[in-house]
């Protein structure tokens, strides 16, 4: 996978991307990461990349011109991605708010281009003729879009084949399967007089995966009841759900 990332402050990103997964991600070539920093695509002699907003009001808006001048520019350059489709993503507070699904989605492509705004963001126009998609990390404003689009590179890149060390680490895990995760115990058994689980040390791995399974459900019912009422469970299953809200009724009417 391709990804760029354009941005003001290009040297944001130089530490996430040069440590843990990510770098190990670059390194084997599954992903290749290119910061472009928008004040190159600038003509005056003090590289001005935002300005005040028509109409008036606080704070500066970033100019169209060198953000789209960049973003063409790379895409024309691009050789080897000329038959790739592009995903051209401008990270917004009033985008679409990302989920496990988009990050699954966005895995699918070949080539990402994140534009991440600053100030008061970015000209409509921008948003209007070329972005073709618009990503919210959160119902939050951040300063600028730099950590947005670090969230989202990690959330794709974990999820390329090859990046984490097991597959298995990606099964299961919270949203993946539209439940969150089971309770995880390591080391040592007892921990200040804290056990671990039984069934967990059993060595039966049937009951163990039934066990997580339960815990998963419990712990959705508990702490994201939401999530369950899109997630398919077998009839065993909504049967704990059910039994589950009626112990927590019976414990309110006490
Ligand atoms: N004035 C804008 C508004 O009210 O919608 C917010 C601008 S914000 C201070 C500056 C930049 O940070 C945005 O252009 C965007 O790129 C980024 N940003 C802020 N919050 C974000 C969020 N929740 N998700 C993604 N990007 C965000």
């Amino acid at each position: 996978m391709r990804v760029d990332i354009f941005s003001l402050f290009p040297e944001m990103f130089a530490g996430p991307f040069s440590s843990s997964i990510l770098k190990r991600a670059v390194d084997q070539g599954i992903v290749n990461f290119k910061i472009h920093n928008i004040r190159d695509y600038t003509h005056d002699k003090h590289h001005t990349a935002d300005d005040s907003a028509y109409g008036g009001g606080a704070g500066m808006v970033m100019k169209p011109g060198p953000v789209f001048e960049a973003v063409e520019t790379v895409q024309a350059q691009a050789l080897d991605m000329k038959d790739k489709k592009v995903s051209v993503i401008l990270l917004t507070p009033q985008g679409r708010k990302l989920t496990q699904q988009m990050a699954e989605d966005l895995a699918k492509s070949d080539w990402l281009m994140l534009i991440c705004g600053h100030y008061e963001g970015v000209d409509e126009r921008i948003r209007q003729h070329l972005a073709t998609d618009e990503i919210s990390i959160g119902d939050y404003v951040l300063t600028g879009g730099e950590l947005a689009a670090m969230v989202i590179a990690d959330a794709v890149i974990r999820l390329l084949p090859g990046v984490l060390g097991s597959g298995e680490s990606l099964i299961n895990e919270s949203h993946t399967g539209g439940l969150l995760e089971y309770p995880q115990y390591t080391r040592p058994e007892v921990f200040r007089g804290w056990a671990v689980p039984e069934i967990l040390t059993s060595g039966n791995h049937g009951e163990i995966a039934k066990w997580r399974r339960r815990q998963s459900i419990i712990r959705t019912a508990e702490r994201r009841p939401d999530m369950l009422k899109v997630v398919e469970l077998n009839n065993k299953e909504q049967e704990i759900v059910a039994d589950l809200s009626t112990q927590k009724s019976n414990e309110e009417d006490v």
